[in-house]
């Protein structure tokens, strides 16, 4: 056994300790939480490393990383978690059953025309913006994407009728500066107005390697965790 696979090991198994007492703490079942390993920048070695401990689902941000790495692992389960151009939608479906960030029309159609054309189903979540609750000054929270509140249900509305993709639910990342319980709490809102409307669209993407209680706490189906599970990142260039 590799020095790094061991070091996956430890890792993984740190991180399953934190959800498992995040979900402890909340009173959720270990269950109700899947986690997502965003393994972007790290090769694909390591996603096949992850693979053979048990993981089953992971995310990439950037669509060509997506696309050299996913059709070595077809058996996983692969999230698409970053800012997408529409000209990527094609790309992007093709290997990616889930898109955490949906945040306009424009990319719900090219999306959905790709859907149709892979002859595949999207899950597809809207990203939600948390930017009211980072700090004034962390305006650049804009930098972290996602649709205001107020938008959810029009987009939603859109993501429901179109052909090939499913609506999913909500994701958000904690903005800069910004308390993240108060953060979750307020996107959990957000969920359960959207699952009123569609009781299918019950996940919630949130948390990271420096939130993921927080978001557990407040109802997170979903961790994108990274660092966490495969150390720093090197920036890419
Ligand atoms: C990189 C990334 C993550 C993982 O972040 P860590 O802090 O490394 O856990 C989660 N979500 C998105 C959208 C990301 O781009």
């Amino acid at each position: 056994m590799s020095t790094r696979a061991d070091e996956l090991r430890a890792n993984l198994e740190q991180v399953q300790e934190r959800i498992e007492k995040a979900c402890q703490a909340a009173g959720r079942g270990r269950d109700e939480v899947t986690l997502v390993a965003i393994t972007k920048t790290f090769p694909i070695s390591d996603v096949r490393a992850l693979a053979a401990l048990g993981v089953t689902d992971v995310g990439e941000n950037r669509e060509q990383e997506l696309k050299a790495k996913a059709p070595d692992c077809p058996d996983l389960s692969w999230h698409f978690v970053g800012q997408l151009q529409s000209k990527k939608a094609r790309s992007v479906v093709r290997y990616a059953s889930v898109v955490h960030s949906v945040d306009r029309d424009s990319l719900v159609d090219a999306l959905s025309k790709a859907a149709v054309a892979e002859a595949k189903t999207v899950r597809c979540l809207i990203q939600v913006s948390l930017a009211a609750y980072g700090s004034a000054d962390a305006a650049s929270g804009a930098i972290r994407g996602g649709v205001e509140p107020s938008a959810v249900p029009a987009l939603a509305t859109r993501i429901a009728a179109a052909e090939g993709l499913e609506l999913g639910g909500v994701m958000a990342v904690a903005p800069l500066g910004s308390d993240p319980d108060e953060a979750f709490a307020g996107l959990r809102d957000v969920a359960s107005r959207l699952r009123s409307e569609h009781p299918g669209a019950d996940w919630i993407s949130a948390g990271m390697t420096g939130d993921l209680e927080a978001a557990i706490k407040h109802g997170a189906t979903h961790v994108r965790l990274g660092r966490a599970l495969l150390g720093t990142r090197t920036p890419l260039g």
